[in-house]
């Protein structure tokens, strides 16, 4: 920071925060397939600072007074080359101007920069929609941006001024009132005077008619009054101005009397989403609790979908007054994707978010709102599979958390669950899964541990497949807590096929018994457990070698010994910095397998080190099997070389 002092005025230069700096290089050097945003982003920007305003006067009586008559105002000066966003709210200190428009403070902006970069410029629109990206907007029909702003808490008022290069300005003065105007000189090139719509430039943004009508079509439904104030037109003395925007609150209207773009731009104007929401939710709940709900399901999850932390997506109203923004309380974790407006017939209007986390009538709003989204969701599941397919996509690892936290509507949520399965080739809910279920399957076979594509392809399934009988492929994370915290579905218990003690329908028939026989009267099963009971290293946690029934083609594979131990355990001991007690496992050889038939007609002429080293190469090939690396790459390709020469 430099200071320079002059006579008159005192201005002190600032370097924008470095992610700052590489946003700002973004806006103005893509290619926006929509320039008209940056209007939206700042009327949306104005809205707020009323809305923060007016809610401060609910607590503080020296600001009441200034909350009163909210209004926008956008003035175009084509002389100046100027568009100014003018509104009476909150305002800002000078401390709250360098860290709100010099910093960036969002999670998931090294994402969004990331993002921004590797796509294609053609594609950055999308992206600076989904991410809000706000104030700095400005800059992509801007080559200067001046603030003008006072805060309702200071006697003081201050001059911003930035070109984007990466440095900025602050001064005293400015104005009178509490508010902020943002002055921006909008760019010679580009947004060439006249130029028209369909045109390479931009729009002309210097037209009051164009600045309408990109109000009315993004901001209608801004709760203040957005008044235009065109220069170029000569002032009729006594005309009342009236406001571009009709102000009406959306969600109260029925569905029958709003019209689809309506309901898009609201969506847009709520979410800074540039695309189509996905599903909309009209919902009006009466009774104990009476509440309007508009709500919304992305066409794409944002970018911090996983973090926790990411912005949720409920604002608040009372009455049709905005009370707060990412309301946290009247919405689920696992529906954190879902955007939109309650409004509270009954809630006090000087709620605080402390107060309303007390509230009896939060909760009822909140599993009101719950339960409607969920029956949206079967409905789609039912009426457009291929649309619920791509939501269970995008959202599917997310809904399936509210498995383990939502008890209440657990049974639910397991209805929309989609997986793959072995045999079907395509997604199974699991009431179709248990509907093809044959008499004599006695649970829900799944397998986990991997991703369904790895599962897709162990021999754990073989016997499975060659009956015919489908397995679920569980290849979430989550998958792996969930079915912990479920155990059953409609009365059919979770059956791990990788656990030791399975009943497989079916199972059997003479010639596999035959052969089962044959290898266990041959001894080698005890004779290969001796010698892989001394290998160590990973093979330590094996405890047991035994014939299986569930190998059709491959020789061996490693089953369960007991309960596996849950990844909530293992984060547990983790968390306490201990060692993890290691999973106990079984090695089972597939008697029909003509490696193993070789391997017991000659473990009669064995020594003890040729067993230990045909022991080494199944333990090997097991865990390549399961998707694991071998322990030791040279020492197993040594021994296979080897025992591949005899
Ligand atoms: P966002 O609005 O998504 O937080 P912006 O970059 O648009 O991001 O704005 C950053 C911050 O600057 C806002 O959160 C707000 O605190 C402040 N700000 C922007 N415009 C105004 C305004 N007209 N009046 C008061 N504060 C504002």
């Amino acid at each position: 920071m430099q200071r320079e002092e002059t006579p008159e005025e005192k201005i002190e230069q600032f370097e924008f925060q470095s992610e700052a700096k590489q946003v700002l290089e973004l806006m103005i050097h893509s290619v926006y397939s929509n320039p008209d945003i940056f209007l939206r982003e700042l009327v949306s920007n104005a809205s707020d600072a009323i809305d923060k305003l007016r809610i401060e006067g609910l607590k503080d009586d020296a600001l009441s007074g200034l909350a009163k008559d909210g209004k926008i105002t956008v003035t175009v000066d084509r002389e100046q080359r100027t568009i100014t966003v003018s509104d009476n709210g909150i305002g800002m200190s000078r401390d709250e101007l360098v860290s709100y428009l010099g910093t960036i403070a969002k999670s998931g902006t090294k994402d969004f920069i990331r993002a921004m970069q590797e796509a294609a410029a053609s594609d950055n629109a999308d992206l600076i929609g989904q991410f809000g990206i706000g104030f700095y907007s400005s800059f992509i029909v801007a080559d200067k941006v001046t603030v003008i702003t006072r805060s309702a808490r200071g006697e003081e008022s201050w001059i911003w001024n930035s070109s984007g290069d990466g440095t900025y300005t602050i001064k005293p003065g400015g104005r009178e009132a509490c508010g902020t105007d943002v002055v921006l000189h909008v760019k010679e090139s580009g947004a060439a005077d006249g130029a028209d719509d369909s045109g390479e430039g931009m729009k002309d943004y210097l037209s009051g008619w164009t600045i309408r009508e990109i109000i009315k079509r993004y901001s209608d439904f801004v709760s203040y009054p957005i008044y235009v104030d065109d220069t170029a037109k000569e002032k009729k003395e006594d005309a009342k101005p009236s406001p571009v925007n009709s102000m009406k609150a959306l969600w109260v209207r029925p569905e029958s009397e709003a019209t689809e773009d309506e309901y898009k731009d609201f969506y847009r104007h709520v979410t800074h989403d540039w695309e189509d929401p996905m599903e909309r939710i009209v919902y009006r709940a009466e009774g104990t609790t009476e509440f309007h709900a508009l709500l919304y399901i992305p066409s794409r999850p944002p970018v911090d979908l996983f973090y926790r932390e990411g912005r949720h997506g409920i604002q608040l109203y009372i009455r049709r007054i905005f009370i707060m923004n990412d309301c946290r309380d009247l919405i689920p974790e696992y529906l954190r994707f879902i955007k939109g407006v309650v409004d509270s017939e009954d809630l006090s209007l000087n709620v605080s978010r402390e107060l309303l986390q007390q509230d009896r009538r939060t909760a009822l709003i909140k599993s009101g709102v719950t339960r409607k989204v969920l029956d949206v969701l079967r409905k789609m599941k039912e009426d457009r599979p291929d649309d619920f397919k791509k939501f269970w996509d995008m959202f599917g690892a997310v809904v399936k958390e509210g498995i383990i936290s939502d008890a209440k509507n657990r049974e639910a949520i397991m209805k929309l669950c989609l997986f793959d399965a072995s045999e079907s080739g395509g997604r199974v809910s699991l009431d179709g899964y248990v509907s093809l279920m044959g008499e004599s399957q006695k649970g829900i076979f799944f397998l986990s541990g991997g991703t369904s594509e790895m599962l897709a392809s162990s021999p754990k399934l073989e016997a499975f497949r060659k009956r015919g009988i489908d397995v679920l492929l569980l290849g979430d994370p989550i998958d792996e807590l969930w079915i912990q915290a479920a155990g059953s579905f409609g009365g059919h218990d979770f059956v791990s096929i990788s656990s030791e003690d399975i009943e497989i329908p079916g199972e059997g028939g003479d010639a596999g018994h035959e052969a089962a026989k044959k290898i266990e009267e041959s001894g080698i099963t005890s004779k290969l457990k001796e010698a892989v009971l001394k290998l160590g290293g990973s093979a330590a946690n094996i405890e047991d070698v035994k014939t299986s029934s569930r190998l059709v083609d491959s020789p061996v594979t490693f089953v369960q010994k007991g309960e596996p131990i849950s990844l909530q355990m293992k984060r547990l001991f983790k968390s306490m910095g201990q060692d993890l007690p290691s999973d106990k496992r079984v090695l089972e050889i597939n008697p029909s397998h003509p490696l193993i038939e070789k391997i017991a007609a000659e473990s009669g002429d064995c020594g003890p080190d040729e067993l230990k080293e045909w022991a080494a190469l199944l333990v090997g090939l097991a865990s390549i099997a399961d998707g694991e690396p071998v322990e030791n790459g040279k020492d197993f390709t040594k021994t296979l070389v080897g025992l591949l020469g005899k």
